[in-house]
């Protein structure tokens, strides 16, 4: 029996998550977490029966201690809820699935814990792999990647031990607007930016795969996660999204994780590992496919990437000033406060006002964060 917890089990990573649980009976769930959705937590409470749950507000865990009153689960709310759920003794897994830098206390909890983590929540890493990573590595813990292309990296490495690395190749869809100029970003809606092409996802995700935001990320998530340097991380653009990612070895040779676009595939790869279990998912049909293209990803038009590759190089707080930027930017977007573009323009501004701290600690990371929301509300009056 694997017991496992899960922060944000009411979003896109964490209902998946639940999905296998459902399919593989030696899967447990002692701890479950959400923002806001109640209703949604107490159907997931009363199906996988948990002796913990955590919401963000007070009031909302009030009301849910009421629904749930028949049940021996035991309702906790914010911060410390959180890390309550990851200090837990009777689990073996962390899922990560919240969205955003609210990860980052409850990740340190739960490594500090001695439990391994299953990470979605790529802003954790983003903004503090500095400290999670030698964390991970003196507590004796694993970090086992969920987003789909560090799984396939992972899943590429397998089997390879002590073998040198020459360069990652992170794909990316290139998400709806790709192809498309300058101008025609401009007037680009939330309704348009949702659309993606290939994958189902929450919306600040989707919004961050439209902006190439979300590859950004993905560039520092992989560079923590795999200890590569950044100039050995080419993104390639790979629109069907089949070929999940790849590893170049020094002699040349190239090994890929291929598949249908399914995020249950890397969850439950992060869940069971080594192991692979079966799923009842689609398979790749080649011949209805017929081909595999590839194109380098347009970073003039798409700043997004660009932008992160600065922050990534600029390093200590920048790439939390440029993930804070970018929460606040799409939240502000989403809400139809500023165009398409002004994501962007948000981005780059926080940037150039920062002064990198180099190596923050967790308080100053936070501090960093709201720096750049109180430098947005300053200019942009939100
Ligand atoms: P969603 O927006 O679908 O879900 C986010 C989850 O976090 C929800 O359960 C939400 O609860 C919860 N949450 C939000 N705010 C809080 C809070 N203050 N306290 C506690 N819980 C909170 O996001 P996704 O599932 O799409 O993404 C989750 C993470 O995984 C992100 O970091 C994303 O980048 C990453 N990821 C996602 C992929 C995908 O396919 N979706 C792929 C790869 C990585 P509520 O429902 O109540 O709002």
């Amino acid at each position: 029996m694997k017991r496992i917890n899960i922060l944000g089990s009411t979003g896109s990573i964490g209902t998946q998550t639940l999905e296998i649980v459902r399919d593989n009976p030696d899967l447990k769930v002692m701890a479950l977490s959400a923002g806001s959705n109640i209703e949604k937590l107490e159907a997931q409470i009363r199906e996988f029966k948990p002796v913990l749950a955590a919401v963000w507000s007070e009031e909302n865990a009030s009301a849910l201690r009421t629904k749930v009153a028949d049940l021996p689960v035991r309702i906790v709310s914010g911060m410390d809820g959180l890390i309550e759920i990851a200090e837990m003794e009777e689990y073996d897994v962390l899922v990560t699935a919240i969205v955003g830098m609210i990860g980052i206390r409850p990740t340190i909890a739960a490594i500090k814990n001695h439990k391994n983590i299953a990470l979605a929540n790529k802003e954790t890493l983003v903004t503090a792999g500095h400290i999670i990573m030698p964390l991970a590595k003196e507590m004796n813990v694993s970090i086992l990647p969920v987003d789909s292309e560090h799984s396939a990296i992972f899943q590429s490495l397998q089997g390879n031990p002590g073998n040198r690395l020459e360069k990652i190749l992170l794909t990316a869809s290139g998400g709806p607007f790709r192809g498309k100029k300058r101008e025609e970003l401009a007037g680009m809606t939330v309704e348009d930016a949702l659309k993606h092409p290939n994958w189902s996802m929450g919306k600040k995700i989707t919004i961050d795969s439209s902006t190439l935001v979300n590859k950004g990320l993905e560039v520092m998530e992989a560079k923590w996660l795999f200890n590569c340097d950044l100039d050995k991380i080419q993104v390639v653009v790979q629109p069907q999204s089949i070929i999940h990612s790849m590893v170049q070895y020094v002699d040349g040779g190239i090994m890929a994780q291929l598949g249908m676009p399914d995020m249950k595939l890397p969850i439950q790869y992060a869940l069971f590992y080594p192991d692979r279990r079966p799923m009842d998912t689609k398979r790749v049909d080649f011949f209805k496919l017929g081909q595999i293209t590839f194109e380098e990803p347009d970073i003039e038009v798409f700043e997004g990437l660009k932008l992160a590759y600065t922050a990534a190089k600029g390093g200590g707080s920048l790439p939390t000033v440029f993930n804070a930027a970018n929460e606040k930017a799409v939240a502000m977007f989403l809400d139809r406060r500023i165009s398409f573009l002004e994501i962007y323009d948000i981005i780059r501004a926080c940037m150039e006002n920062h002064k990198i701290i180099q190596s923050p600690n967790v308080d100053e990371i936070l501090s960093s964060e709201r720096e750049a929301y109180d430098f947005i509300a300053s200019k942009w009056g939100v």
